[in-house]
C-alpha cells in the first residue's frame, strides 16, 4: 500500500515514539510512507531536527509544485487537507493516514489503527498483475532523483557536462570497462558504435533476426547490410555455429544480442571474430548487469550498447543510452561523433550527429544505479519462484521455461514458450488482467522494410518458431509472490482447467 501520512499523525508519532504503529509499518516496508514537504515545519515544532531527519529517512518526501499549491489555495477549502487529497490522487497513492479521517472527503482516509488492521488482514485476492509498473519504484528513488535533478536544473547545464561524465564513470565501473559514453538512446548507441568502426556502404554486419527492430535498423542507417543468422532455440540468442558460413569479404562486424537479459554465447563469437578480423558490438540493451562466465555484459566485445528506455532494467525518465568500450581509440572516436564530429569545436574531420545525452537523464540513471543490484536480485528471485510454481503445478509439459544457460540472467523479460496456443493464452491472461507481451511477433527478416534483403519465410526456422510461441510474463522487481502465484494459477486454469 502507498500511503500519505497526514501531519497530525506524524506529530503524534514523534510525541509518542514507543507507540508509532504507522512508522513501524513504514520501516518494515509493509507499506510505502509518503509525507508532503509542507508538513515539515509542523513536525519540527514537536521534534528536534535530528528526530525529524531520521523520520524522513523512512519516508519519501513529496514536494508539491507551485501548481499543486495554487489548486489547494484556490479550492476555498482547508489548505492542508485539500493539498494532501490532491497529491494522493495525482500521485496514485492508496490512502491518507490521519488521526481525523472525517477531515478528508472523497478519498480513502484511515486511522493508524485502521491501517494496521488492513495490513494485518489476510490479503484479498489478486486482481491485476501489470507487466511493468514503473511508478512503483518512485518511493525508493524519488528523494535521490529529485536531489540530482534539482542540482541540474539550478545549474543550467542540461546537455552532457559533469553529470553525464559522472554517470559514465559509474557505468564503466559497473560494467568493468575502461570507458563509457552516454548517448541519446540505445538505438543511437548501436548506430554510433557502427560509425565509430567506420562501417558503411558495401559492408555487412551479422546479427540475429529475433531481436528488437533497432539492432538491424541501425545497421541499415549506417549504410551497411544486415546479414541474419538464426538463434539457439533454448537461449533465443544467435547461434555461433551458424555465423562462420555467413562471413564474406564484406563482413565488418557481428552484433550478438543479449536477448531478454541473458548473454549470447560469447566465447565462440569472440574467437571467430578474432580469427576473421571482425569487430564485435554487444547489443546489451536488455542486459545491464548480466554476466557470461564471470564477465559483465558490455565488457566482452569491442563495444557494448545499453539503453535507458524506461522499460529497461535501468531506465531513465525518457530516452537515453550508453556505449561501453575498453579501447581508448574507439572511446575518443565515439566522443567526437557524438557531437557532430566536431573536434576542436566547429572543425569537422569526421561525419557525426547529435547523439548527446541530457544531464537530467544521467541524473535519473545515476540515482537508480544505487538500486539496480537489489532490483536485479529480486527479478532473479522472481524467476526462481516462477520455475518452482510451474513445476509444482505440473505445467512443464505445456510451457517451456527460460533456462539460465549462462549465469547471470537479469530477466529484463521472463519469456515462456506456450506452443501453438500462445495467442489464445495471451488473450486469456489479458482477460484475467495479467499483463503479458510478445517480444517479438515478427522476426526481422520478414519485416516489410527489409524485403529488399531477399529473405523468405522458412529461412530462420528457430526465430520464426520463437516469434510464434513466446510470451513474456510479469517479472519486474515490483511483482510479489501472490501475483506470481495468480499468474501461474491462471495458466494452469488455461491448460488444465480448475
Ligand atoms: C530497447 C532495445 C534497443 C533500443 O534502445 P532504445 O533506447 O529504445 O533506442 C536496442 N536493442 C534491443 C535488443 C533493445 O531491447
Amino acid at each position: 500500500m502507498r500511503i500519505l501520512l497526514d501531519v497530525d499523525c506524524l506529530v503524534q508519532a514523534l510525541k509518542n515514539r514507543t507507540d508509532s504503529a504507522v512508522l513501524n509499518l513504514c520501516r518494515q516496508k509493509r507499506c510505502q510512507g509518503w509525507v508532503v514537504s509542507t508538513s515539515i515545519p509542523a513536525i519540527l515544532e514537536e521534534a528536534g531536527a535530528q528526530d525529524a531527519q531520521s523520520l524522513l529517512r523512512e519516508l519519501a518526501v513529496l514536494t508539491p509544485t507551485a501548481h499543486d499549491i495554487d489548486l489547494a489555495l484556490g479550492s476555498g477549502k482547508p489548505f492542508t487537507q485539500t493539498l494532501a487529497a490532491h497529491l494522493v490522487k495525482a500521485c496514485g497513492l492508496d490512502a491518507v493516514v490521519t488521526l481525523s479521517p472525517e477531515k478528508f472527503s472523497g478519498l480513502t482516509a484511515l486511522t493508524p489503527g485502521q491501517l494496521q488492521e488492513k495490513l494485518d488482514a489476510p490479503p484479498g485476492p489478486v486482481e491485476e498483475v501489470r507487466l511493468l509498473d514503473i511508478t512503483a519504484s518512485y518511493h525508493q528513488i524519488l528523494n535521490e532523483v529529485e536531489k540530482e535533478m534539482a542540482e541540474t536544473i539550478r545549474s543550467g547545464h542540461f546537455i552532457l557536462g559533469s553529470k553525464v561524465s559522472r554517470m559514465e564513470e559509474r557505468m564503466a565501473d559497473y560494467c568493468q570497462t575502461k570507458y563509457a559514453v552516454g548517448v541519446s538512446s540505445g538505438t543511437d548507441a548501436l548506430l554510433i558504435a557502427l560509425m565509430a568502426l567506420g562501417v558503411g556502404p558495401g559492408d555487412e554486419v551479422i546479427t540475429s533476426p529475433y531481436t528488437f527492430f533497432a539492432t538491424a535498423g541501425s545497421i541499415i542507417r549506417a549504410g551497411a547490410k544486415p546479414v541474419f543468422v538464426d538463434i539457439n532455440d533454448i537461449t533465443f540468442n544467435i547461434k555461433p555455429e551458424h555465423i562462420e558460413r555467413c562471413i564474406t569479404p564484406n563482413t565488418k562486424a557481428i552484433i550478438p544480442v543479449h536477448l531478454y537479459g541473458q548473454c549470447a554465447d560469447m566465447d565462440p563469437i569472440l574467437q571467430l571474430a578474432r580469427e576473421k578480423g571482425l569487430a564485435v558490438i554487444e547489443d546489451a540493451a536488455q542486459a545491464i548487469g548480466s554476466e557470461y562466465k564471470g564477465r559483465p555484459a558490455g565488457s566482452m566485445g569491442d563495444m557494448g550498447c545499453f539503453s535507458f528506455f524506461p522499460a529497461k532494467n535501468l531506465g531513465g525518465f525518457g530516452d537515453g543510452g550508453l556505449v561501453t568500450t575498453n579501447s581508448e581509440e574507439l572511446y575518443n572516436q565515439l566522443k567526437i561523433i557524438r557531437v557532430h564530429g566536431s573536434e576542436p569545436k566547429y572543425y569537422h574531420k569526421v561525419m557525426g550527429g547529435n547523439f548527446r545525452l541530457d544531464a537530467l537523464q544521467a541524473d535519473v540513471v545515476s540515482a537508480k544505479l544505487n538500486f539496480l543490484e537489489g532490483w536485479t536480485e529480486k527479478r532473479r528471485k522472481n524467476a526462481q519462484t516462477y520455475h518452482q510454481l510451474f513445476k509444482d503445478s505440473a505445467l512443464t509439459p505445456f510451457v517451456q521455461l527460460p533456462p539460465e544457460a549462462f549465469p547471470r540472467h537479469v530477466y529484463n523479460q521472463y519469456v515462456i514458450r506456450a506452443g501453438n496456443r500462445r495467442d489464445e493464452l495471451r488473450a486469456f491472461l489479458n482477460e484475467k488482467r495479467i499483463g503479458c507481451e510478445i517480444y517479438y511477433p515478427v522476426p526481422l527478416h520478414l519485416q516489410d522494410c527489409f524485403k529488399s534483403l531477399g529473405y523468405r519465410s522458412g529461412d530462420f526456422p528457430e526465430s520464426e518458431k520463437a516469434a510464434r510461441e513466446t510470451l513474456a510474463l510479469p517479472i519486474s522487481h515490483e511483482v510479489d509472490w501472490a501475483q506470481q502465484e495468480y499468474v501461474v494459477a491462471m495458466i494452469h486454469r488455461f491448460f488444465l482447467g480448475e
